[in-house]
């Protein structure tokens, strides 16, 4: 089975797409930064958005009844789902129900988590990712690679190929504004042929029973208005209370994600439009699970902002995919091991633990302490390659024992100076693939003690 380090390797191999990925990344984390500094209640924004999200997480049930029943007044048809196949059978059903065949959908990541678009469409529905970045890795055939970049590991010139051989743009055009323009003319046939609209849910208004959708593009605005169906999804930590909390949220969420005051379009859906349906999907798919898991319910405040990702030095340097799981980067990593340890097991290795993913956080969440604790997790369930957990026993023992550590250091100092370079850089040093060791001491920090001290004691 190959791990996060295996696949990263595949992606840096590619040393120019690496060095770019990571600056167009970091170009993303300092526009953050800029909006984060200009507001300056930032801090006590994010402690505010935190506590709600506690809150909100120890009342779970009784607010999502509260939106049912306030969706339900309000005329929406709210559905629950236990798990993606549940969720996935009950949009078919409404979709078939009504004999849909072309749906348009704006980004959900929860859709994408769930495996939507090849259920709906081994059932012959045609479902359209209308957010461009969404189209684009739709019509390369690929998953998204970031959660609100979905398409940030591909060059211009590459999408510009894409579109020549899908969509009939002039051969070795990639001029962005040529290539959006092109796009745009293709999705707005989709959008007016369409007969629903798809969407995600950003927040769910506990007190008001209505679903709030924040896009750039207006992509689920025109997916929404023009057919009489539409059908959002949304995990059951959606929820918000009330609305003012809503305020709190909407001012982390662009300034974290890309640096915007404020996403361009952020829609409230609080009832039908006049002749239209409304539907609610809360799908649950391991999320009461992670409620139950004290060290790591906190994850669930996650408003899939991306901006641990931008920031993650591991992740804009691996890209997306080496995560292998719908939620890539630090996030990713502490919520995938949690639905399979062991397949997913090599993720929070993924990670230097800098602590930056919780610097940025806009809800707080300390994910360095999460990626640990889910490090341990991992090795208790066997995740570990074999040789890796071998090693680790074996330096375990050693540090144990004081002088069989004096005894390995001596060892150590001793091959770096006189093992030839081809030996110490063999295949076995991952380590020392993209670095030098560095140079061997003559003596150890203890030995320098021991003789400049001169009274023997270690
Ligand atoms: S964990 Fe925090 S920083 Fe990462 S996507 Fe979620 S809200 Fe954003």
């Amino acid at each position: 089975m190959t791990g996060h380090a295996e696949r990263a390797a595949r992606f840096a191999a590619d040393e120019p797409r690496a060095h770019w990925h990571d600056q167009a990344l970091w170009f993303v984390r300092l526009k953050r930064d800029r909006m984060a500094a200009a507001v300056p209640e930032w801090e006590a924004l994010r402690e505010r958005a935190a506590a709600v999200k506690a809150h909100a997480r120890a009342r779970l049930a009784d607010y999502l009844e509260q939106f049912e029943r306030e969706a339900t007044r309000r005329g929406l048809r709210v559905h629950w789902a236990r798990d993606a196949d549940e969720h996935n059978a009950i949009v078919h059903r409404i979709l078939s129900e009504r004999g849909v065949t072309r749906v348009v959908k704006s980004k959900s990541m929860l859709t994408e988590e769930c495996h939507l678009n090849p259920y709906l469409a081994a059932r012959g529905i045609e479902v359209v990712d209308t957010d461009l970045g969404e189209r684009i890795v739709q019509l390369a055939g690929e998953p998204p690679s970031h959660i609100v970049l979905p398409a940030i590991h591909k060059k211009k010139e590459e999408i510009g190929e894409l579109f020549h051989r899908t969509l009939g743009t002039a051969a070795g055009a990639s001029d962005p504004t040529y290539l959006t323009q092109a796009a745009r003319a293709h999705l707005r046939e989709k959008f007016l042929a369409a007969q629903a609209g798809l969407t995600g849910v950003n927040f769910a208004i506990a007190e008001t029973g209505g679903i709030v959708v924040c896009t750039n593009e207006g992509n689920a605005d025109m997916g929404t208005h023009l057919p009489p169906l539409h059908v959002a999804c949304m995990g059951v930590e959606k929820i918000v209370p009330r609305l003012a909390d809503l305020s709190v949220f909407l001012r982390l969420l662009a300034r974290s994600a890309t640096g915007q005051p404020v996403t361009t379009y952020t829609t409230h859906f609080h009832a039908p439009r006049p002749g239209g349906e409304l539907h609610v999907v809360i799908v649950d798919n391991g999320r009461s699970r992670l409620l139950a898991e004290e060290g790591f319910r906190g994850a669930l405040a996650c408003i899939r902002c991306g901006a641990c990702m931008n920031t993650c030095p591991v992740f804009r340097r691996s890209g997306g995919y080496s995560y292998a799981w719908t939620i890539p980067g630090p996030i990713g990593s502490v919520l995938a091991p949690g639905r399979d340890p062991v397949a997913h097991g090599s993720l929070p290795f993924a990670s230097s633990l800098c602590g930056s993913c919780d610097a940025v956080c806009p809800v707080k969440i300390p994910l360095h302490d999460q990626l640990l604790a889910r490090r341990r997790e991992v090795v208790r369930a066997g995740g570990q390659p074999l040789a890796k957990r071998l090693a680790m026993r074996v330096g375990g023992w050693v540090l144990r024992h004081r002088a069989l550590y004096e005894v390995a250091g001596r060892l150590a100092r001793l091959a770096l100076r006189r093992l030839p370079r081809a030996l110490l850089y063999g295949r076995w040093n991952a380590w020392g693939r993209q670095r030098e060791l560095p140079a061997a001491p003559a003596e150890s920090f203890r030995d320098a003690w021991r003789r400049t001290r001169g009274d023997g004691r270690g």
